[in-house]
């Protein structure tokens, strides 16, 4: 069935080489499953959409975990991974793995099928998805196991023991890598009921059985090696946590006699206590670390490392897309090689490859020299060989060459560096940058040219992408059609929005973003320092990819990004217009960012870029702007000790962008998650005159935060209606929301407005959800 086949006794050309070369040690940690063009997404799509079968989508499978084994099997890699493949998230694997499904699912036991499967993914007809949440300071999402005293534990999906066999019959010997038992409690949550009193780790006992019918079936199947990933140990773990590792792995023990076993850690340097535990786990002998994000754990190591156990040196970083600077990386691991020794040192990727994009080959469109500097998953596969070949002596001298070219080419390149732009950035390093006057005279004052009733009601900002729209958007950039029919949809689309809001009687409006693809990528494109790929997409969760920007230089402004259109909308309206913008945290946190600069310097850099469009959308008589900071919580470090310096450069970096206006204009912000409990102090110093925040979704979780007592001056709009859903809500329940608000914030600070951007939705539900929520705010003011 494969195309590279033909029978197992007649190995093609690529093996038969990868068998007489000797391969070096060289290891990767896992790989994107999408595919180099996104085959896995349009097949899983397709099959959602009853337009594929099983065959079908299984078929596509197949053939992208073939060609990935291939590749690295010809790249010359040793420790290949299996069981990094998912049809939507390797977590929600390890759950159909130990049977672990919630009852609403009716699941009967026996082997799981993509029915239950998807179901606990997506949702079906009658019970809804189960939770998904980022995985740890990723933009990837997993599905969070629910877990509670009364789980009856079995040995429920075999896919890790069918990929490792389909592997091996394809000629490939592969590691399989499975979810830790320990990471995997940790990253679970408790059954609804039992949230503050159950403790997920007294199920390790339970689980524990599950995880040896899987060791003994791989060893039955031939595996040498074992890869479990406890990414936890790089979090701040208690000694209760740690202790659950040892135990752990101790029970484990005999059943992993006779196999290598891998703990790998990712995403950040594993602190010093934990790093103790993990060398003296049992029946482990190889360890990997992060040591792009976790520079610190290299002291670690050089202060002791046990004798005779393997080091996995994660030196080519998964989560960017720089090609990695071979003379360092080589520094780095001759180190480490002169602690551990020569036989017992591998190098690998920090983390699993899954982070970046896919394949460079791909990108037609980029600029050549941009191109040298840059590395995604399969270039990267080449890297991690080439450097443990020159780490035994074998070093591809083209290869090496080539790349100290490019890294100084990067260093050196003009369209890289801009003296003005460093300057002015460096210039803001270690003030402090704030309104002169404090957010409730301000708001005295924007109230006495605003004028707006009590409660007042707007949107998150975009209105319904219409498939229309997008075709004229398309278009454009195709040049196929004019520019100026191009403006002329726009203004029509923007003038439609505009009276709609006017007939619903919204108080601030939008002009809907209709000339927006994606509220990064459209700021990105007119900023210089920016490039965009054709296929860079990052899978960000089940079949949902994003495409990230690249920032590669310093970056400007060159001219004026949103002013035509927001003042084009204000001349259509005497209410307010909200000007709208995307934040420097946001875009910083959603692009690719440059690594040879603090990620603190770039998001300086963008922040100065969009004070600029601040002022400019003043002067042009806008009154009102947003700044959405949609992605400040994304950039949180995993780590406490490291939480306050970027939250302290980041709301700089806001703060910066709007102080230098009149206190008559107001700045919004938007952010899109509420569990914000514990960076609200940070939120209050973002100094923002009001904030609309997603609220619905998470039982108002956020509005504990202000019963628990915390000031709150500025004006806040917790959405009062989740917008990811079709679902009309109705006006009494709306101000039911709304008086739930009332009860612990001051009515004269509360805004109504839904929980995001409409841009999802259609307008079907649009119309009679706003119009609903108008009404449920006039209400409520006729009342107090
Ligand atoms: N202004 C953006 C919109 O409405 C905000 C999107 C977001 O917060 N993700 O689409
Ligand atoms: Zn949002």
């Amino acid at each position: 069935s494969s195309l590279f086949f033909s029978t197992a006794n007649n190995r093609p050309s690529f093996l038969r080489f990868f068998i007489r070369s000797r391969a070096m040690a060289s290891h990767i940690v896992g790989y994107p499953r999408m595919g180099p063009k996104r085959e896995l997404k349009f097949a899983l799509e397709s099959f959602w959409d009853g337009k594929n079968n099983a065959g079908e989508l299984q078929k596509v499978a197949a053939d992208l975990r073939s060609s990935i084994w291939k590749q690295m099997a010809d790249a010359g890699i040793k420790h290949i991974p299996s069981n990094t493949f998912s049809y939507y998230d390797q977590v929600l694997d390890a759950t159909a793995m130990l049977g672990a499904v919630p009852p609403r699912y009716g699941w009967n036991g026996g082997e799981i099928d993509f029915d239950v499967y998807f179901s606990m993914a997506r949702g079906n007809a009658s019970v809804p998805a189960m939770e998904m949440t980022k995985w740890f300071d990723t933009n990837y999402h997993y599905i969070v196991p629910e877990l509670g005293p009364d789980v009856k534990f079995s040995y429920a999906s075999h896919k890790a023991v069918d990929e490792f066999k389909e592997a091996k019959a394809l000629g490939v010997e592969t590691v399989p890598v499975l979810i830790g038992p320990v990471s995997y409690l940790l990253l679970s949550k408790p059954v609804k009921g039992l949230e503050k009193s159950f403790s997920l780790l007294s199920l390790i006992d339970k689980i524990l059985p599950i995880y040896k019918e899987v060791v003994t079936e791989l060893k039955a199947s031939g595996a040498t090696w074992i890869q479990f990933d406890e990414p936890t140990l790089v979090m701040d773990l208690d000694s209760h946590q740690l202790q659950a590792f040892t135990h752990a792995y101790s029970e484990l023990e005999s059943t992993l006699a006779g196999l290598h076993v891998l703990i790998e850690t990712y995403f950040a340097d594993v602190p010093a206590n934990a790093y103790k535990t993990l060398t003296s786990l049992k029946g482990v002998d190889g360890y990997g670390f992060d040591l792009v994000r976790g520079p610190q754990t290299l002291d670690l190591i050089k202060g002791g490392f046990p004798s005779g156990k393997y080091l996995f040196a994660g030196v080519v970083d998964g989560r960017n897309i720089w090609a990695n600077d071979f003379a360092s990386s080589l520094n780095t691991l001759q180190t480490l090689e002169s602690i551990v020794g020569k036989d017992r040192i591998v190098v690998s990727t920090s983390c699993s490859l899954l982070h970046t994009a896919v394949d460079l080959v791909n990108e037609t469109k980029l600029d050549k020299e941009i191109k040298s500097w840059l590395a995604f998953a399969a270039q990267k596969v080449v890297e991690v060989n080439a450097l443990a070949k020159a780490l035994s002596g074998h070093e591809d001298e083209g290869f090496f060459s080539a790349n100290a070219v490019a890294q100084a080419s990067r260093k050196s390149s003009p369209r890289v560096t801009n003296e003005a732009v460093q300057k002015a950035a460096a210039a803001l390093k270690g003030c402090d940058h704030r309104r002169a006057t404090d957010v409730s005279s301000r708001l005295v004052a924007q109230q006495k040219k605003l004028n707006l009733p009590i409660l007042p009601t707007t949107t998150i900002g975009s209105f319904p992408q219409t498939l229309e729209l997008r075709r004229i958007r398309r278009e454009y950039k195709a040049k196929k059609i004019s520019e100026e029919d191009y403006v002329k949809a726009i203004k029509e689309e923007i003038n439609k929005v505009v009276k709609l809001q006017e007939e619903l009687d919204i108080d601030v409006l939008v002009h809907g973003e209709p000339e927006r693809n994606d509220m990064v990528e459209y700021f990105g494109e007119q900023l210089s320092g920016f490039a965009f790929t054709v296929n860079g997409w990052v899978q960000s969760y089940g079949s949902r990819c994003v495409k990230p920007p690249i920032i590669y230089g310093d970056v400007s402004r060159p001219k004026p990004m949103t002013v035509f259109w927001s003042s084009t909308a204000q001349s259509y309206t005497k209410r307010p217009m909200k000007g709208m913008l995307t934040g420097p945290v946001t875009i910083l946190n959603w692009s690719f960012v440059r690594n040879d600069q603090p990620r603190s310097e770039t998001c300086y850099q963008i922040a100065l870029a969009i004070k600029d469009e601040v002022e400019d959308l003043e002067k042009a008589g806008i009154t009102v702007i947003q700044i959405d900071e949609a992605a400040l919580r994304e950039g949180l470090p995993l780590r406490k000790s490291e939480q306050a310096f970027y939250l302290n450069w980041a709301v700089h970096s806001f703060r910066i962008t709007n102080t230098g206006i009149q206190d008559t204009t107001q700045i919004h912000t938007h952010m899109c998650y509420s569990n914000f409990n514990d960076i609200i102090h940070s939120i209050i110093d973002m100094d923002a005159d009001v904030i609309t925040i997603e609220n619905s979704r998470s039982d108002e979780k956020l509005l504990s935060v202000f019963r628990e007592g915390v000031k709150y001056g500025a004006g806040i709009g917790p959405g009062v209606y989740d917008i990811h859903s079709p679902r009309i809500p109705s006006s009494e329940e709306i101000a039911d929301r709304i008086n739930k608000m009332l009860a612990v914030l001051e009515s004269n600070i509360l805004w109504v407005n839904p929980d995001c951007g409409l841009k999802t939705r259609k307008y079907a539900e649009v119309k009679p959800a706003l119009s609903n929520m108008v009404a449920a705010a006039k209400l409520l003011r006729s009342q107090l």
